[in-house]
């Protein structure tokens, strides 16, 4: 049993001063006012938040990080010739490779306030595509990755079919694909039992419409866990759709039966109206990539159409940067830039109006992304994970502001000094 004694603690209506959190194994036993008597360590100047939860990573591209800034000879550089360097470096990488990245990837965003990540996992075989002697031999890397880390994992098993609508097989895709849906739904299987005894989670991630054709979405409709997909990407993904089934990708997935509140949309950055009215109806949630979208040239999340309708979380996607600061405050900021407004989100109903953005956007990062991953985390709430950050408010960053309003606008992985996932103080490290 521990307790923590900081200055001040995030709860679901706003931050509030003298409260300790008590820790009891792998949970948060109370959140209470501290009572003199109480052993508590303190954490001078120092603010308690839910951990982040990253619901959406590709743990190997942290290893492109640096390496694809740079513009092709006919300056023509896009999503789709970044692609081509990530199937290169996907292709050359080994059991050890893969897990040695997500170690460094996982490691990053323990230091970065991130406790739980949601790794969307589409590097399944061998680089000819044969299957490894254990079929499941990458996934259980990327397992071994977050416990050596020490993250809380939500493994994405993805189901990959084919290169799109039409498209002759391409070679570079060999490691992601399996021969059949009922492959992918026993694979997830054999990875669930795996889980449910050494204490991860697994969901069933269907590539995209491109990589999966709407009879394997119809067979994944049954599955009972969480599902997630990227969506809407790239309007070359949404023409495609539209020549294969003459519906949007969000319809597709409707027409399969696969939106439900479980389902999670990663990007959805070039809906129509239609595809927003359709998603809200099932209560799914949103995954924004804020940073990795900005990189790839991927567009804008249209907040505004979405907004008080679907629940927004976070993902770091392609590691291009590993902040939950800066992916919260950018879906704020390109929602100023693009509608010539400020203060464009929707506050919280918090204890002072003047929190009522930060704590918005800090939802997002915590308990939404809880939400999307089916994690029992993301508020600091007795009988939830304690999965705990502490924000050094002493910095100089912080001085004469307003401190949850500066922790989203101005925080940033350095502030984070403590961090704790299911009871157990991580150590963090920014030295490789
Ligand atoms: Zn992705």
């Amino acid at each position: 049993m521990t307790w923590l004694l900081p200055d001040a603690v995030l709860t679901p209506t706003g931050l509030e001063e003298g409260l300790a959190v008590q820790i009891v194994d792998d949970r948060i036993a109370q959140v209470r006012p501290f009572s003199v008597g109480d052993e508590a360590e303190r954490l001078r100047g120092k603010l308690l938040l839910p951990g982040f939860v990253n619901a959406h990573s590709h743990a190997f591209q942290r290893a492109l990080r640096g390496h694809v800034q740079h513009g092709t000879a006919d300056g023509r550089d896009s999503f789709w010739t970044w692609r081509e360097a990530m199937y290169g470096l996907a292709e050359t990488l080994n059991p050890d490779a893969v897990e040695r990245i997500a170690t460094l990837a996982f490691r990053e965003m323990l230091a970065a306030g991130y406790t739980t990540v949601g790794e969307f996992h589409y590097l399944h075989h061998q680089p000819n595509g044969d299957p490894y002697d254990d079929p499941e031999e990458l996934s259980l890397r990327i397992v071994s990755a977050a416990r050596v880390a020490g993250i809380r994992l939500v493994l994405l098993y993805v189901a990959y079919a084919r290169a799109g609508h039409g498209l002759a097989p391409n070679p570079r895709q060999r490691r992601f694909i399996h021969p059949s849906s009922d492959a992918v739904l026993a694979a997830v299987e054999r990875l669930r039992a795996i889980g449910a005894r050494t204490g991860f989670d697994v969901g069933l991630a269907p590539h995209s419409v491109r990589a999966c054709p709407a009879d394997w979405l119809r067979d994944f409709s049954t599955y009972k866990g969480i599902i997630h997909a990227h969506v809407d990407e790239q309007p070359a993904e949404v023409q495609a759709s539209l020549a294969e089934y003459g519906r949007r990708p969000v319809e597709v997935y409707a027409e399969a039966g696969i939106l439900s509140p479980r389902f999670s949309a990663v990007h959805l950055t070039h809906p129509d109206d239609r595809e927003i009215d359709l998603f809200a109806r099932h209560g799914g949630s949103v995954v924004a990539c804020p940073t990795t979208e900005l990189d790839l040239g991927d567009g804008f999340l249209p907040i505004q159409r979405l907004d008080g309708r679907v629940p927004v979380c976070i993902g770091s996607d392609s590691h291009a940067s590993i902040d939950p600061f800066a992916e919260l405050r950018a879906i704020e900021w390109h929602a100023r830039a693009l509608s010539g407004h400020r203060n464009v989100v929707q506050p919280a109903a918090c204890s002072d109006p003047a929190d009522g953005l930060a704590v918005r956007l800090l939802q997002m990062g915590s308990q939404n992304g809880a939400k999307a991953l089916g994690v029992d985390t993301g508020t600091l709430e007795p009988g939830r994970f304690a999965d705990i950050i502490a924000v050094d408010a002493s910095r100089l960053e912080f001085a004469h502001a307003r401190l949850l309003p500066a922790i989203v606008f101005n925080g940033s992985p350095a502030a984070v000094s403590d961090v704790w996932v299911g009871g157990r103080r991580v150590k963090t490290s920014v030295r490789r």
